[in-house]
């Protein structure tokens, strides 16, 4: 099929290039003319584990190219993903203004068009934003009739950054969301997807819509509640970790891989999203009581870090804090709502100096912090003549013992609660989210 992608970030770009690998003839479109060069150059970027050599392949097959004309792009394909960002408003409701630019182009490229053209949005959108604000746009700058003329498609997107390219290329474990205007644009999506291992759910257009919310909103849930529970444990001595193991040995709780108690959610997704479903659930007259507690509770964690290294540490004024990790999370580049940042945001103003470390985000961080905190080299520079160091991030580097081996007095403060603390050295004092408070 040829396939058009408008807008190439992280879910973008990994459509485009998983499509293009499944044999699809691919366009993808951004108005980041940088970002363009580099896809036509077989370069990503964004770092996205394996994305650099399959977009290499892909690029250089002829299976996919890049442009910043969207038009031109959408007159000669069969189906064109809307991927562009959907980020908060001031007020937590979600800003439409990508969306209505890429559906206006869209549109008027179907005034053009031959055939019978399928739009589907993947961006993460409110329920009714398809029907309410997509469609009318479509149909105004085209002239056209959805279902008649052109049909429209929901096709929420569940890839984990770190592991976007085989989340996308292997979907057995979310799932295919299909939301469709009517039967024959559902069956167009359906066959583009033959080939991928996951099973279809076919609905409504603004089900499908609903159906990503409330997943983030239930991963959320547990991010918080993992994280009030992992609160309350270290003020009882108790282990938050052996709780977890405890926990999880109940079927109806399972595997709880989002039971994990640290700094909180982050990311381009889970804040916005939880954010825009109480926005849109109070307009709708409801109060999202639960809904605002894993907030509330997420918006506090980084605090515990703060308070942590009071205790270690006393006054913050002039203490060297080394924090080993940016992302979000770890295998990837992304910034966005990490809680890193933020937690280096409260070291600052409590005016201790900070010297910062992350494999692959260090380029992302300069953006926010400038001259305000000193960049390492790698994790061990991080840690020279530092009094304290925070793992903010969980890459598993900073989970390897070594690194401490020879230091002296060191204060750890585990963020992630991926170390073996009980295997550190005498000398270094260990605190950490759900950890009892100096147990050792
Ligand atoms: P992103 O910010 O990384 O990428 C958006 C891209 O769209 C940018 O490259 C931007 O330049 C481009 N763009 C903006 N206006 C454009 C236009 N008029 N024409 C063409 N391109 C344009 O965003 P993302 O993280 O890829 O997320 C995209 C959507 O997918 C959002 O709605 C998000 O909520 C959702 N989503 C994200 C993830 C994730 O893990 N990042 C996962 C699932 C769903």
């Amino acid at each position: 099929m040829r396939v058009v992608v408008a807008g190439t970030g992280y879910v973008g770009l990994t459509t485009a290039v998983c499509f293009a690998s499944h044999g699809h003839q691919v366009r993808c479109t951004d108005i980041d003319e940088s970002k363009i060069e580099m896809i036509n150059m077989g370069i990503s970027p964004i770092f996205e584990e394996g994305m650099n050599s399959l977009l290499k392949e892909v690029v250089e097959s002829g299976q996919l190219t890049a442009s910043t004309d969207l038009e031109k792009a959408v007159v000669s394909s069969d189906i064109s993903f809307i991927c562009v960002g959907t980020p908060n408003l001031e007020d937590g409701g979600i800003d439409l203004s990508q969306i209505r630019t890429v559906s206006a182009s869209i549109g008027k490229a179907l005034s053009n068009y031959d055939g019978r053209h399928v739009v589907v949005v993947k961006s993460t959108v409110l329920p009714g934003t398809s029907e309410e604000t997509i469609l009318p746009e479509l149909e105004k700058n085209s002239g056209l009739k959805s279902v008649k003329d052109f049909g429209l498609c929901v096709n929420p997107e569940f890839l984990r950054e770190g592991q976007a390219i085989s989340d996308f290329l292997d979907p057995k474990n979310t799932g295919i969301v299909v939301g469709e205007s009517d039967t024959e644009s559902g069956d167009v999506l359906v066959k583009l997807y033959a080939g991928f291992n996951g099973s279809v759910l076919r609905t409504f257009l603004r089900t499908a819509e609903m159906i990503k919310y409330a997943r983030n909103a239930y991963l959320a849930k547990d991010v918080s509640f993992a994280n009030e529970i992992a609160n309350i444990c270290s003020t009882f001595s108790i282990d938050y970790l052996d709780v977890k193991k405890g926990m999880e040995m109940d079927s109806r709780i399972g595997e709880g891989r989002f039971l994990s108690a640290g700094l909180g959610y982050g990311g381009s997704c889970f804040k916005k999203d939880v954010s825009a479903l109480i926005h849109r659930a109070e307009s709708q007259g409801i109060e999202p009581n639960l809904l605002k507690e894993i907030e509330a509770v997420n918006e506090k964690q980084p605090t515990v870090i703060l308070e942590l290294a009071k205790k270690a540490l006393g006054n913050l004024k002039g203490k060297k804090i080394a924090v080993l990790g940016l992302a979000f999370k770890e295998k990837t580049d992304d910034v966005r709502e990490s809680k890193a940042i933020k937690i280096i945001d409260l070291f600052l103003t409590n005016k201790a100096q900070v010297v910062v470390f992350d494999p692959k985000a260090m380029d992302n961080a300069k953006k926010i912090f400038g001259v305000d905190v000193d960049y390492a080299e790698n994790a061990e520079n991080a840690l020279k003549n530092c009094d304290a160091c925070v793992v903010a991030t969980e890459w598993p580097e900073f989970g390897n013992l070594k690194l401490f081996s020879n230091k002296e007095d060191l204060i750890i403060i585990d963020g992630r609660r991926i170390l073996d603390w009980k295997s550190l050295p005498e000398n270094i004092r260990y605190y950490g989210i759900g950890f009892p408070i100096l147990n050792k």
